[in-house]
């Protein structure tokens, strides 16, 4: 019986087969958390281009401290997108490089807020149980990075609430104070 034994030359594996040569495909790795890291990255980049547009759109109405903020977050998020695709890598898939949905222009800042808050639930409730189901599939380390973009996703969401808070309660004079360099 002929077994051939491809290793680390085996075509199939792509171009990021050097990243982890200890690793083949199929030994030591999940499918499923492989996808649970790349539904997080599709996740990420749909945020990433939400609050760039919003960033730019907040800049030319004149509410350039918002718009700071804005690209703080955008910046945080592009952060997390990496932190994933290098998991991803080391683990042999593929990074997606398609955000998971279209993206809402032209929003009042309160509405933009809505959407913020909408896109930092939908991801700490998809972390949360990334984390659980990378313990069962016994990868701590991709565990630990979905708990570490929790954290991170929870601050966000802390940060978009309060704005959303702010605005309706103070109105016109809080929204002022969101204006200028
Ligand atoms: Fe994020
Ligand atoms: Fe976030």
């Amino acid at each position: 019986m002929l077994c051939l034994d491809l290793g680390d030359r085996d075509e199939t594996l792509g171009w990021n087969a050097a990243r982890n040569p200890k690793l083949r495909k199929g030994e030591g790795m999940s499918q499923k958390v492989i996808d649970l890291l790349n539904a997080a990255r599709a996740r990420e980049l749909t945020a990433i281009t939400q609050y760039m547009a919003q960033h730019y759109e907040l800049e030319d109405r004149d509410f350039g401290k918002l718009a700071s903020q804005m690209k703080e977050i955008a910046i945080q998020e592009m952060k997390h997108a990496e932190d994933l695709a290098e998991r991803i890598l080391y683990l042999r898939g593929e990074p997606t490089t398609k955000p998971d949905a279209g993206i809402k222009k032209g929003q009042e800042i309160g509405e933009m807020l809505s959407t913020d808050i909408a896109l930092e639930q939908q991801a700490v409730k998809m972390y949360n149980e990334a984390a659980v189901v990378c313990s069962e599939e016994k990868d701590q380390i991709s565990k630990r990075l979905f708990e570490k973009l929790l954290g991170e996703e929870e601050e966000h969401l802390n940060i978009f609430e309060n704005l959303k808070d702010h605005i309706e309660k103070l109105g016109a004079p809080y929204l002022a104070t969101l204006t200028g360099e």
